[in-house]
């Protein structure tokens, strides 16, 4: 079974073709600039590559190319579409209603509608690409599956806010947590690596990349995450602030009188290690600024790791036993220095680096011996996961 992933931004798209049989990756590609000047499609098979500069207007102009690129003469790696049982969708937020990979159909389209809320980027995007297929593969299965859907086993003490109750009945004010896909790969792989079942481990999965979240699994399920109502809480990132006291938003809207359009802006595009630094949101030349003695971007750094090990305490406090740390995301697998950095001086709490093991990108047990909790790198496959699900739910 041949099975297609896409996930949606709103002026891009990532896709995958999967062949289930092995799980293998058949091609895999990008679009940029979708309804821009310059839109273009990178798609690639092995080593070759084709690349298709034409103008995109928008979303089913942008997957009418990736189609064409799937069955094209030199590059393509099916014959027809039709061998492309189904397509599999990322979509960010599915509330509390959307709490499982799901096939889509009207009432699915209609509560992601609703939820658009709560994703203004993202939903209307993943509905942008969902409705295009559904308008150019006709009779395809399409499957949504959801960023928020993995933290839905998060218990009510851990989701609330402590806000009047009334705004959570009336508006489903609550954390909600993101990179579900990415946390329960990390969750299933990591039990698959220590050859149990993931019922028996209580797993801290810490997800490093552009936008970052950690998450408490307890039993194998979802107890707590950084991330909440929208993925801006918790962690300090490559662009958003993470965690602040509110009064901060409310004192600047009154001083400067930004709307709350553009505080949300400031807060998501503008802060995080980018705004702290002044100089970049990508922790590769942070890394290099900070070693030339750039403080401001040392300083942004040392925010980022003690947030990070803040939760990660935190964390380890609300579950009470840990049996494993895994790392993942673009700074979790490719960055030594930073998961050193992050679990340094932790042996009180029986976390013990052996530095040769953490020489690694690659999947790995990086904890020495003698550490009570494992620690473990287990590269993300989100797409993977998508692809899984599509299949189980259109066999
Ligand atoms: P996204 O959240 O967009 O999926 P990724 O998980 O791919 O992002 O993470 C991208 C980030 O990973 C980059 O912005 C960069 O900061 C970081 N990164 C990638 N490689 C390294 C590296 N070798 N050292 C430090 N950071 C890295």
């Amino acid at each position: 079974m041949k099975i297609l992933v896409i996930n949606c931004g709103s002026s891009s798209l990532k896709y995958q073709l999967f062949d289930m049989t092995d799980e293998s990756v058949l091609c895999k590609g990008l679009v940029e600039r979708i309804g821009i000047e310059g839109s273009k499609l990178t798609h690639k098979v092995g080593n070759e590559k084709l690349v298709v500069e034409e103008a995109m207007k928008d979303h089913t102009a942008a997957i009418k190319h990736v189609f064409d690129a799937l069955v094209d003469e030199k590059y393509g790696v099916v014959k027809s579409l039709d061998e492309v049982s189904a397509i599999g969708h990322r979509v960010l937020h599915g509330g509390d209603k959307l709490t499982a990979s799901t096939i889509i159909d009207e009432n699915v389209k209609a509560k992601v509608r609703e939820f658009i809320k709560f994703g203004p980027l993202h939903n209307p995007a993943n509905l942008m690409g969902i409705e295009a297929c559904e308008s150019l593969v006709p009779g395809k299965q399409n499957v949504a599956v959801f960023d928020t859907a993995f933290h839905q086993t998060m218990p009510a003490r851990t989701f609330m806010y402590a806000i009047p109750y009334e705004y959570y009945e009336d508006y489903r004010l609550r954390k909600f947590g993101f990179h579900g896909t990415s946390h329960r790969y990390v969750t299933l792989r990591t039990a698959e690596l220590l050859k149990t079942d993931k019922k028996n481990l209580n797993i801290i999965t810490v997800h490093l990349g552009n936008g970052s979240s950690i998450a408490a699994i307890k039993n194998g399920e979802c107890y707590d995450t950084t991330m909440g109502l929208t993925p801006l809480e918790g962690l300090v990132m490559g662009t958003r602030s993470g965690d602040l006291d509110p009064t901060v938003m409310t004192f600047l809207m009154n001083e400067k009188g930004y709307s709350a359009d553009e505080m949300n802006q400031i807060l998501n595009k503008k802060s995080g290690v980018l705004g702290v630094s002044g100089l970049s949101s990508d922790f590769r030349d942070l890394e290099e600024a900070a070693e030339k003695g750039n403080e401001r971007a040392q300083l942004a750094l040392d925010m980022f790791i003690t947030r990070v090990r803040r939760y990660v305490g935190g964390f380890m406090a609300e579950l009470g036993h840990v049996d494993v740390i895994s790392f993942a995301g673009g700074i979790g697998e490719n960055s030594a220095s930073m998961r050193k950095l992050i679990l340094e001086n932790m042996e009180e709490y029986g976390i013990i680096i052996d530095d040769a093991k953490n020489d690694t990108r690659e999947e790995a047990v990086i904890s020495a011996d003698n550490s009570r909790v494992k620690v473990l790198v287990v590269p993300t496959n989100e797409e993977l996961m998508i692809a899984r699900d599509t299949m189980n739910l259109v066999k």
